[in-house]
């Protein structure tokens, strides 16, 4: 099988097919990312996946290409795993799949079926059936709707362990076809139609970001009435309807799926002539979400000009090194503007953050970072910084202002260590 896009989704997919014995080759259109897959060098971070590349790679069951040509003959299926990244007016860029497309079509040689795990708009599958029939006059392809579910950080275990597969095809027996590939995960498996598919993706994106939109919503009420938004989580989320996933009141989602999908969905329903209220108000919450650690900010420094401000965190999420989206880049341009002098350390994304913000100083650990600063603010909830010597961080800083925009401290015990502390949503 060939799996076309060799990025989180299309690598994870394909180290772990492999790893459940299938022959697989990844295709990618960039060849310096394919060259160092090849000498087992995966160009992002995620956990694990680095080991399950090289065993698999080494047993010959895993392969990396540039070439349709060599990847596309013979194969039984074609993954496609390209980018869908966030296009005019927040509709998702198809581009990358209609290119896949077309090039997958112009090297088969025989029957194929094609497995869509880009995150796509609804009706996107016909039109991949319809570019493959138009460039290739002599072999069919069906195309099938398998939405992807991993979460970067955890790709590996949530590929192998996943909660459901979702399979969507005009013909069942086609999705029965690629639900046998799944079915040593021993998952729930659901088969349905490919337009419900594609739509579940979205759906299942959007609720998981309404929810985290809701509980900013429910931190910025709670901080008003003397609340604490992480206890009033908790005591929802013991409640069994309710769950406690995604409640973490915070600086908001980012990340290179939930801004961009829920955008899309929000763009596919005016297309429709539906006004999304509830997709609308999930996104300008998120949006302004990122200001309020800069408002509180403010609030304990007066004005930033001049200010040292040190970022604890850069990704989007800890566990990775993506900076897709990331709160951080918003955070630090708009310090930044300000006038604020923003310096930050990330345990993976450094490397990634310094093309973006070029501005910015980046320091080797977060006792540099404190060192001097007049103010730090959590970011992103990296595991390290929950067991920070905070005693040395006080002492190091040049005024002890610490604002935790991912709560992971507690705010009675920093005030008694003599930080002046602002967390999210709790007082
Ligand atoms: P990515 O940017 O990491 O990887 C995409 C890869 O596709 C890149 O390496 C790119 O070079 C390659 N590519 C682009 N055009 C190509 C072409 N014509 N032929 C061959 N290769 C091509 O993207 P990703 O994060 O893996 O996301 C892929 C899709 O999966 C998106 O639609 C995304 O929304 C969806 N998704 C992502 C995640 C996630 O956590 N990253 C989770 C679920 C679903």
């Amino acid at each position: 099988m060939a799996i076309v896009g060799g990025g989180y989704v299309g690598l994870t997919t394909a180290a772990c097919l492999s790893d459940l014995g299938n022959e697989v080759v990844v295709l990618d259109i960039d060849a310096s990312k394919v060259e160092q897959l090849r000498r087992h060098r995966i160009h992002f971070y995620e956990p694990g996946l680095q080991e399950v590349v090289e065993r698999n790679t080494r047993a010959g069951r895993l392969s990396f290409t540039t070439s349709y040509d060599e990847a596309i003959p013979g194969a039984e299926f074609a993954f496609l795993a390209v980018s869908t990244p966030e296009g005019e007016g927040g509709q998702a860029d198809v581009s990358a799949v209609e290119k896949a497309a077309r090039s997958i079509a112009e090297a088969m040689d025989g029957p194929l079926i094609v497995v869509n795990k880009s995150t796509v708009p609804i009706g996107t599958g016909d039109l991949v059936s319809e570019i493959v029939a138009r460039h290739n006059e002599d072999h069919k392809a069906q195309v099938v709707s398998n939405p992807e579910f991993l979460r970067e950080g955890s790709a590996l275990q949530d590929f192998m362990n996943p909660d459901r597969v979702v399979i969507g095809a005009h013909e069942r027996s086609v999705a029965e076809l690629v639900a046998k590939l799944y079915e040593p995960l021993e998952a729930p498996i659901l088969l349905t139609d490919i337009y419900t598919a594609e739509m579940i993706k979205y759906a299942s994106n959007a609720f998981l970001a309404t929810r985290i939109s809701f509980i900013n919503e429910i931190a910025r009420i709670a901080e008003r009435v003397n609340a604490d938004v992480k206890v009033v989580a908790e005591g929802m989320g013991l409640d069994r309807r309710i769950g406690s996933h995604y409640l973490d009141a915070g600086i908001g989602y980012g990340g290179s799926c939930f801004p961009k999908d829920v955008k899309a969905l929000a763009a596919i329903a005016e297309q429709y002539d539906y006004h999304p209220e509830l997709l609308t108000a999930v996104i300008d919450i998120n949006r302004d979400q990122r200001l309020v650690v800069v408002d509180k900010l403010e609030d304990c420094l007066g004005k930033l000009s001049g200010q040292v401000i040190g970022l604890l965190g850069l990704s989007f999420k800890p566990n990775t090194d993506d900076m897709r989206e990331a709160p951080s880049i918003d955070i630090a341009r708009i310090l930044l503007a300000r006038g604020a002098n923003v310096r930050a350390y990330d345990p993976a994304a450094i490397e990634k953050a310094r093309a973006i913000l070029p501005e910015v100083d980046f320091l080797p650990d977060p006792y540099s970072v404190a060192e001097g600063a007049d103010a730090l603010i959590v970011v992103t909830e990296w595991n390290e910084f929950r067991n920070l010597d905070l005693v040395r961080i006080k002492r190091l800083m040049g005024r002890p202002v610490l604002i935790d925009g991912r709560n992971i401290y507690d705010p009675a015990d920093m005030r008694e260590r003599g930080f002046v502390y602002r967390g999210i949503g709790r007082n």
